[in-house]
């Protein structure tokens, strides 16, 4: 039976007898990670069996070991084999080795099994969590596969780096229907879209103007779109001005360990990763190296994540159990060391917390609300999304950033130089220096390194260029001995230019 099966079954039959029907046992795939990682994940495994979760696991090895062992991406064949059978992933977290030989298993792992939305609730627990903001109560939706995740970095010059920002409409439009789509199903009634598109007009500007698009089709939600920096400060002061919050990848990593550790600890939070095929619950904190082996970590990430897992996979009746017994140790002031307040009455070792969170299964909370999966406005199973892709545009070349590596020139003397090798179809129109236009009219007092964009743009009178015309005049630009870096295409696409102006232009 498939996951699918399980849950629509489970979905429309709400008697404990139709429950049981769903007896058969998921198959779900099991990493203890590093660090802390099998402490916390021995604990939530405890939990599940105690609760009688209806799973089998099969284990993998990943992460440090597996790195060390020679593997660079830290997870061998037959870790994805069993992902791939599987599709249900609890993962512990894992150590990536500092070094430029090793790629971060968990991006990897995100997007090659195109797990495209990270979902990360994070709520107080006041008054028995100790937290500045008792009323908060968010979800950070995350995009999980691209922005400058994207992992594509070049040394350029002596001087300069670059990592590339990628940002897709398919990416864009997946993530915030994602958003938009989970407010609805769960209740939520505001989504806030956080982006830099201030500066980033075309990467950022686009996936707020897809959010607009998307937005428009749910009327009954309401919107807003912060600056990511004032966004981010808000939400340390005031969280309770948002609900559902989508963002880009990187600023979405950063304001959800900002808004779990605001709710009273970064032990507390899980998170789902959600793909069309395959999901991954986990922790949204790392591998705690610091605190490893003590038998103190806080395996409530961990635990609280497969609670989203038993969701995801129709098990709704054993997550609300397991859910339900957790609310009820924490506000039997039964806590870890992370959690220790003036509301602590036992101080307890994660296996302990294990121990307790298992004597209380089948108890509610009294002063929480007792958590239900089985509401009408809470489907059991996370919401997934297609794509449906546009049609082309019309595309038009119109000129051609070069990027040079040059020591010791200025920016007229370059240009001049530059001139000298324009051909009958482009023209120099601009150099900038790390996005500043510093020809022509530059100011003495800018900056500059030895990484220098040319911009060069079709003579008036033409109408289009072809690659051979960028193809010629890089043919006169090396064969002055310039180093070329590399080029950018510069298009307008059904009429709207596909690239930005210089800083100063
Ligand atoms: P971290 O989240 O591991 O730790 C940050 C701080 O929070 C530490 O002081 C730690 O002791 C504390 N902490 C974290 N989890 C806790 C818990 N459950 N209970 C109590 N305290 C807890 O972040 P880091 O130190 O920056 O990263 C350590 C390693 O984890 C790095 O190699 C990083 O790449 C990796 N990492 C992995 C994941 C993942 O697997 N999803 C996520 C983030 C970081």
């Amino acid at each position: 039976m498939s996951n699918e099966c399980l849950y629509r079954e489970h979905n429309t039959h709400h008697s404990s007898q139709q429950r049981s029907v769903n007896c058969e046992n998921v198959a779900i795939t099991v990493a203890m990670g590093d660090g802390i990682g099998p402490e916390i994940t021995r604990a939530t495994l405890k939990v599940l069996s105690a609760a009688k979760a209806r799973i089998t696991t099969e284990s993998i090895d990943i992460g440090e070991q597996v790195y060390l062992a020679g593997y660079s991406s830290g997870i061998k064949q037959e870790a994805w084999q069993s992902l791939r059978r599987t599709k249900v992933f609890l993962k512990g977290p894992i150590t990536t080795p500092s070094g430029s030989g090793y790629k971060s298993l968990n991006v990897t792992i995100r997007k090659t099994l195109g797990l495209y939305a990270n979902v990360r609730p994070c709520i107080s627990y006041s008054p028995y969590v100790q937290t500045l903001h008792p009323a908060m109560d968010i979800v950070i939706i995350r995009e999980n596969e691209e922005d400058l995740y994207a992992g594509i970095e070049h040394r350029q010059t002596d001087e300069v780096y670059q990592c590339l920002k990628l940002i897709t409409r398919p990416g864009c439009e997946k993530i915030i229907r994602y958003a938009f789509e989970y407010a609805r199903a769960h209740g939520r009634k505001k989504v806030t879209c956080m982006v830099k598109d201030n500066i980033m007009k075309m990467t950022d500007g686009l996936f707020y103007k897809v959010f607009q698009e998307i937005g428009a089709e749910y009327p009954e939600i309401s919107q807003d779109r912060y600056i990511i920096d004032i966004g981010s400060a808000r939400l340390a002061t005031r969280p309770e001005l948002f609900d559902v919050i989508v963002t880009t990848n990187l600023y979405g990593d950063i304001i959800s360990d900002i808004a779990a550790e605001l709710s009273g600890s970064i032990g507390l939070a899980g998170s789902a990763n959600i793909g069309e095929h395959v999901a991954m619950f986990e922790a949204i904190h790392g591998s705690a190296p610091d605190i490893a082996g003590q038998n103190v970590a806080n395996p409530s990430g961990l635990l609280l994540a497969s609670v989203m897992m038993l969701v995801h996979i129709g098990q709704a009746d054993v997550a609300e159990k397991i859910h339900n017994a957790w609310l009820k140790t924490i506000e039997d002031g039964i806590h870890t060391k992370d959690l220790k307040s003036e509301h602590t009455k036992v101080l307890v070792t994660t296996d302990q917390f294990a121990e307790a969170v298992i004597a209380r299964l089948g108890t509610t909370p009294q002063r929480f609300t007792t958590v239900s999966y089985q509401h009408s406005t809470q489907p059991q199973k996370p919401v997934s999304v297609a794509y449906q892709p546009q049609p082309a545009a019309k595309k038009i070349l119109v000129g051609v950033d070069i990027f040079l590596h040059q020591h010791q020139h200025s920016a007229d003397e370059l240009a001049q130089r530059l001139q000298q090798l324009e051909t009958k179809e482009l023209e120099l129109q601009m150099i900038t220096n790390r996005g500043v236009k510093v020809w022509p009219e530059g100011f003495p007092e800018t900056f500059c390194t030895d990484h220098w964009r040319c911009r060069f743009m079709l003579r008036a009178g033409l109408t289009e260029l072809t690659y051979s015309d960028i193809i010629r005049l890089l043919g006169q630009i090396s064969g002055d001995n310039l180093d070329v870096i590399k080029t950018e295409n510069l298009c307008s696409f059904n009429g709207e230019l596909g690239f930005t102006l210089g800083q100063g232009q």
